[in-house]
């Protein structure tokens, strides 16, 4: 029996497709495509360069700068606590961030979160983990990160705990993303004063059902932070459960 045309047409289809990705193989190997850093656009040629080429990765630095000793916010020279921290303790024992949210630090951490460029999550871990070691000695039990909200997370990338979960294999800390949860959808925290961010995040915040985190010493995790109300909402609710919280971010907003 004679095949009809569209029948010749499918069954040809796949060699089609084959026949595409061969010359597109090609063309990559001829070096037509080069990928390109995602900051600068600059080819990448170095072994190794996946997502970010090298000028880009040296901009980004350990922020060696005076912050208050207890929540990490600048400070002038000379001045060791923040207003904030001697009226009112917060509710974790130290936060530092890596550096000020700005320039190329500011740009790869928009383009992990929101450009989902997962591969980044190997560099975000580095800039925690250099963190970690300059500025959070100590040990700890469990590596917790703030909770997505996860209806304004498409495709359900949810970015802090993703970078997260490497920091804590390479620090050999167990992760804990179960610790806390968030159990109602909030507004983003942009644009509001400090008193509608504190209370827009009232309640969202709540240990895991069945968790326990009496004795823990928890290394609390975000990515960026403004005034600190998330991750003081966090840490509070760890520590009414009996936690011991060190805060640690990457991007602290100049205020
Ligand atoms: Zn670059
Ligand atoms: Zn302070």
């Amino acid at each position: 029996m004679k095949e009809s045309t569209a029948a010749k047409t499918f069954l040809s289809l796949p060699k089609a497709v084959g026949r595409a990705c061969g010359l597109l193989l090609q063309s990559v190997r001829s070096g037509l495509f080069h990928p390109c850093c995602r900051v600068c656009g600059y080819d990448l040629v170095v072994p190794g360069e996946t997502v970010l080429c090298g000028n880009c990765r040296a901009k980004i630095v350990f922020a060696v700068e005076n912050r208050c000793r207890v929540c990490g916010k600048f400070l002038p020279e000379g001045n060791a606590t923040c207003g904030s921290c001697r009226l009112a303790p917060p509710p974790f024992e130290c936060h530092r961030s890596f550096a000020a949210y700005e320039g190329a630090l500011r740009q790869v951490i928009i383009l992990y979160k929101f450009g989902q460029v997962e591969p980044l999550k190997h560099i975000l871990a580095d800039l925690y983990l250099e963190t970690v070691r300059r500025e959070l000695p100590g040990a700890f039990d469990a590596v917790v990160p703030v909770p997505a909200d996860l209806r304004r997370r498409r495709n359900g990338f949810q970015p802090v705990r993703v970078a997260g979960k490497v920091l804590a294999r390479r620090l050999g800390v167990p992760f804990r993303p179960g610790l806390l949860l968030k159990r109602k959808a909030t507004p983003p925290q942009v644009g509001l004063t400090q008193a509608q961010r504190l209370a827009n995040l009232d309640g969202a915040f709540a240990l895991g059902a069945g968790a326990r985190a009496a004795g823990l010493r928890v290394l609390l995790v975000d990515d960026v932070t403004t005034t600190g109300t998330t991750v003081r909402k966090c840490a509070a609710v760890l520590k009414r459960g009996g936690a011991r919280v060190t805060a640690l971010t990457l991007g602290q907003t100049r205020l």
